[in-house]
């Protein structure tokens, strides 16, 4: 599967960016969801357009700093939009007509190279506007489209002309996919991303391969180890400017999502040296809400003075501000001295069987019935939960149907208790459970 595609939308204050943005709303998809500690900024979108699903991210909540507001505030955007995104749509004000800062951030783009889509808003009437659309083709940057974002006009055009520059779909076929195993390496800049992938590629014969869709700093690595291939998919490469840095860490979240999107399993990597932080629990719940095997990977771990008790004190520390996984396996590397990297495969191998296992009906309700010999359901008034079955319905992640006679007397603490006794079982190691609770009478 190709890369999610990302679009950003970069224009002046007040040419209509949020209007634009709440008109294609409607296809509005959360992706951080439940876990603590993940920001909830709904500064991009996914948004779909004949069939294809691609994220839309907004440039415009940035403070200004500097004296000429609006051309630095337009300057920032289009180097997030030029960093981040695939296509940029540049949206332009007919009313206001071509200004300085439009022709200066035309430039920029252009010497890009990015793909731009011209965008003409506020054109509510094209019979009597038509003229004044022309002048936008003095910006050098393509033909005008012309929309009207507050009566949804055009919008369907704009979206086409995006679309066109979106590689096409490749023809893969699914078994070829199949036995590659897709790994994410995610994590805070300079946690050793590249590092690790480099120190891998290193040890091993490689094919690096351009898959279709990528940038180029999203390339895919296909590494065979051992008669097994693994395709890792690296989101470094967003470090280059320091002055929008601080900006660049949220839309950089943007690049993680479609990343572990496409993965199997997800390596978050944590910088031993810096301790884990709220911005690595942000990075880990990405895996988490997308279902992802985990496996967090201290590395640096040369750097620290240890003792008997570094790696236990370490790995508290990581349970504790990573709570919402308790199920994600830890290792400690180092990609500089190579230490326990070799590991990693095994540790790769492990939870994608994990990720991918199907437990036998029969087998799962033996488990199911002497779990509820053990601690008897929850009662509520009188009413007596009773647990009938439980069923495997799909994988990746492992996820179980279980009726009950009444869902409300399914409380969550008893639901942890089954999940608690399937891992005991059967292990599943790395990977997160999905229960669902479904009523028979
Ligand atoms: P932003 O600052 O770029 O996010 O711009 P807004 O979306 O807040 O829009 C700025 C103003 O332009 C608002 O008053 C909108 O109602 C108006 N506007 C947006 N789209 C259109 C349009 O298609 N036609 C007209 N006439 N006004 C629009
Ligand atoms: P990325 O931004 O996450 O891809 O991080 P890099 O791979 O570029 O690494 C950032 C910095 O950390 C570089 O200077 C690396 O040499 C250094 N580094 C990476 N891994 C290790 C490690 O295991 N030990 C030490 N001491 N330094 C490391």
């Amino acid at each position: 599967m190709a890369r999610k595609q990302i679009v950003a939308v970069v224009g002046r204050p007040n040419v209509g960016k949020s209007t634009l943005f709440n008109a294609l709303a409607g296809k509005r998809i959360s992706i951080v969801e439940d876990t603590p500690g993940v920001t909830r900024d709904r500064i991009y979108q996914d948004v779909e357009w004949l069939g294809r699903v691609f994220t839309l991210i907004d440039t415009g909540g940035i403070e200004p700093d500097s004296k000429d507001v609006i051309l630095a505030q337009m300057r920032q955007q289009a180097e997030i939009a030029i960093e981040t995104a695939d296509v940029i749509i540049f949206l332009c004000d007919l009313k206001q007509g071509v200004t300085d800062a439009d022709a200066q951030v035309a430039d920029m783009l252009r010497r890009s190279g990015k793909p731009v889509v011209l965008t003409v808003n506020k054109v509510d009437s094209y019979k009597r506007d038509s003229l004044d659309v022309y002048e936008f083709y003095n910006l050098g940057i393509g033909d005008p489209v012309p929309i009207s974002a507050a009566n949804q006009q055009g919008i369907g055009d704009m979206l086409e002309e995006v679309v066109k520059h979106f590689p096409q779909e490749k023809e893969t076929s699914e078994e070829e996919d199949d036995d590659n195993i897709k790994v994410a390496i995610i994590g805070k800049p300079n946690v050793g991303k590249s590092s690790i992938i480099n120190k891998l590629i290193g040890e091993n014969r490689l094919i690096v391969s351009d898959v279709a869709g990528t940038t180029r700093d999203a390339i895919d690595t296909e590494i065979t180890h051992n008669g097994q291939k693994y395709t890792f998919i690296d989101t470094a490469g967003i470090r280059r400017h320091n002055k929008i840095k601080e900006h660049l860490e949220q839309y950089m979240l943007v690049r993680t999502v479609s990343a572990v999107e496409r993965a199997d399993v997800c390596v978050v990597v944590i910088n031993a040296d810096e301790g884990v932080t709220e911005q690595d629990a942000k990075i880990a719940g990405i895996a988490h809400d997308n279902g992802k095997a985990v496996i967090i990977a201290v590395n640096k771990w040369d750097l620290i003075e240890k003792d008997n008790h570094s790696v236990n004190d370490f790995t508290k520390k990581v349970r504790q501000t990573l709570s919402f996984m308790p199920y994600a396996e830890i290792l400690f590397i180092s990609a500089q001295t190579g230490q326990r990297l070799i590991k990693l495969y095994d540790m790769i191998d492990a939870v994608y069987q994990n990720h991918s296992m199907r437990v036998a009906t029969g087998v799962l309700n033996e488990i199911l019935m002497q779990a509820l010999v053990m601690q008897q359901p929850p009662s509520d008034k009188g009413r007596v939960l009773k647990v009938f079955y439980m069923t495997q319905v799909a994988v990746k992640p492992p996820t179980f149907v279980i009726f009950v006679n009444e869902k409300k007397l399914m409380h969550f603490s008893y639901t942890r208790y089954i999940e608690n006794q399937v891992r005991a079982a059967f292990g599943f190691a790395g990977t997160p459970l999905k229960f669902i609770i479904r009523e028979r009478k």
